[in-house]
């Protein structure tokens, strides 16, 4: 069975990344990679399906055993994406989706260059301050701070292999985008190596 692709989808805060995503996920193909973070839960996210909330210490010590495949700090708080769930995901042959941020995200290429990196945005940094103001569950505090990490992760998208605006009502077409990415890469000769060896062989 072929390996699945393990496709990082970052984006700034307000991007809508988590919306995108649950389009794709609303197909087997796609599974979420849950991460664990440090941050406190949101209203309405659960534990072991957002995210596995855990203290600093736990992190740490997760890390130090190498049950890490990626981790990063965000405004003050540990992110990091477990490797043994994320492996047996693409084992499986399943799509895996890693909702990273851009640090996290570079990592993973070096690990593993064959991950695909999409970058989603809202059409402009305007409409970013808006829509991350307008959903209403950060601080103040927390909103300038991720505003001003945005300056930082945007002019990455030059390391990215796609980047998918997210635009007025656009979460569908954004899905779409992402699914005809997934296709194109599956289709890719750089994935077929041996696609001339196995058409005379099998
Ligand atoms: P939030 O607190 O808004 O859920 O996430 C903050 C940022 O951390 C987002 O950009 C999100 O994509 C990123 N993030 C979530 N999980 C991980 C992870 O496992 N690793 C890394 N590097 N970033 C993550």
């Amino acid at each position: 069975m072929k390996r699945g692709l393990m496709i990082v989808v970052s984006g700034p805060a307000g991007s809508g990344k988590g919306t995108v995503n649950g389009k794709l996920l609303e197909s087997d193909e796609y599974v979420y990679s849950v991460s664990a973070t440090t941050r406190a839960p949101r209203p309405g996210e659960i534990n072991g399906i957002n995210y596995h909330f855990i203290t600093k210490e736990d992190f740490k010590g997760r890390i130090d055993r190498g049950e890490m495949l990626e981790y990063t700090t965000y405004c003050d708080n540990y992110y990091g994406t477990p490797l043994k769930e994320a492996l047996a995901v693409l084992e499986s042959g399943r799509n895996l989706i890693l909702e990273i941020e851009v640090e996290g995200a570079m990592n993973v290429k070096k690990l593993y260059p064959e991950a695909v990196l999409i970058m989603l945005l809202p059409p402009s940094f305007a409409v970013q301050e808006a829509r991350l103001r307008g959903r209403g569950t950060e601080t103040e505090d927390v909103i300038l701070k991720r505003l001003e990490r945005t300056r930082e992760e945007v002019p990455l998208v030059d390391q990215y292999d796609y980047v998918v605006y997210n635009r007025d009502g656009g979460v569908e077409i954004c899905a779409d985008d992402i699914r005809s990415i997934v296709r194109a890469e599956q289709c890719s000769v750089r994935r077929h190596k041996e696609a001339s060896k196995e058409y005379f062989n099998s």
